[in-house]
């Protein structure tokens, strides 16, 4: 017989998860965010901590956009469901080998994929930090240090966006914009669209994402008009992939799939009917780092074009995805992660690098940033400060 192999992790001497704990975070955002589903005046935020015994601490983060107006899933729940269904699961389990753990979660809890991936980052943050490793070391490698980060304008006043996205190429800060359209009549939209672009002109790039608000016939006249109107790309105009499938190459601007994305499944379906020309790629949509890649893996293999999704989270799921993206093989769209931005205050000890129109992805143990618990315990909901008139979601 051998010697019997110790490996680095995973033996019986490994560190297990001591504890799960969960907190929600209201924040307030620097603008109402109007969406086709929702208007958003702030963010909730459900911060998730997973203990060891090794004594190592790690954190993650669960959010959506307008509560429940996009999915399944609210900061709510996500609390409720990891403190009752997801911490049993995982007391006592090897805090080493985050994929199998991952895969146990999964046995016992189905859907879900907004709170396992806040719980999947909350396990490799701690394990970065037992290594000594950046979390993007752990999703196989980053390629890229800074990110490009696009904008969202999303005042519902079109003179207003023209002055937002002037400021913005003023700083330095963004170039790419992307228009929330689909609330309104969509002639009223397109000339919106059309004001903007003028106003930038060659400075920026104008995109829009329509949160599948069109009829697939709104959507073949929208596509050309935008087209006409220097827009580069259009996401998710329609809900169906099969209506998708018909409009996408019909018209001379790309065709990006968002919603119809909810891990890899649905992104081998889309690239098998040749769905997308781009996939914005989202890692609580996917179900977490991990199926993120496994999305984006798909997308290369099929010759799709990746974007860099965001659910509007704060640092946290921020620093997760950028770590993720940092290492895709090909980020051509760029990404758009800058949820941190919108919101009015800072709950890490070091704010995110935002410069130079990109964001850099931290270098530290983990996910490299730490929260600052004194803001924390301020903002949480049962925290300090109560007086906050929680955010709304409006349709
Ligand atoms: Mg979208």
């Amino acid at each position: 017989m051998n010697q019997p192999y110790t490996p680095l992790v995973g033996s019986t001497a490994a560190p297990v998860v001591t504890g799960v704990e969960t907190v929600i975070l209201d924040l307030p955002t620097i603008r109402p965010h109007k969406l086709s589903v929702a208007t958003m005046n702030g963010q909730v935020l459900t911060i998730v901590r997973i203990h060891c015994s090794d004594g190592i601490t790690g954190i993650g983060e669960g959010t959506t956009i307008g509560g429940l107006a996009y999915g399944g899933e609210s900061p709510e729940s996500m609390k409720v469901n990891i403190d009752t269904w997801f911490a049993p699961v995982m007391i006592g389990q090897d805090a080493t080998r985050v994929q199998a753990l991952m895969a146990r979660i999964g046995r016992m809890v189905r859907e879900n994929r907004f709170a396992k991936s806040a719980v999947e980052t909350a396990l490799l943050d701690a394990h970065g930090k037992r290594l000594g490793l950046p979390v993007s070391e752990l999703l196989g490698g980053r390629r890229r240090d800074r990110l490009p980060v696009a904008w969202t304008l999303a005042s519902g006043d079109t003179a207003r966006d023209i002055d937002e996205a002037g400021r913005m190429l003023d700083l330095r800060r963004h170039r790419i914009f992307k228009l929330k359209i689909g609330a309104r009549a969509i002639r009223d939209d397109i000339a919106h669209v059309a004001a903007i672009k003028s106003a930038l002109g060659d400075r920026a790039m104008v995109r829009v994402d329509v949160n599948m608000a069109w009829s697939e016939s709104e959507a073949a006249f929208g596509m050309a008009a935008l087209a006409d109107a220097g827009c580069e790309l259009v996401e998710q105009p329609v809900a169906s992939a099969a209506a998708l499938t018909r409009l996408v190459r019909r018209f001379p601007v790309a065709l990006m799939a968002d919603e119809s994305l909810t891990g890899p499944e649905s992104a081998f379906e889309l690239a098998r009917v040749h769905g997308a020309d781009v996939f914005a790629v989202k890692l609580e949509q996917s179900g977490g780092a991990f199926n993120a890649l496994r999305v984006a893996a798909i997308a290369d293999a099929a010759g799709i074009g990746l974007y860099g999704g965001t659910m509007l989270e704060g640092a946290v799921g921020t620093v997760v995805s950028a770590h993720a993206f940092a290492t895709f093989a090909r980020l051509d769209w760029g990404t758009e992660l800058f949820g941190p931005l919108l919101l009015t205050e800072e709950i890490l000890t070091e704010p995110l690098d935002y410069s130079d129109f990109e964001l850099t992805v931290p270098g530290g143990p983990g996910l490299g940033v730490t929260l600052d618990e004194d803001r924390v315990a301020f903002f949480a909901r049962d925290g300090i400060r109560k007086t906050i008139s929680l955010p709304t979601a409006r349709g």
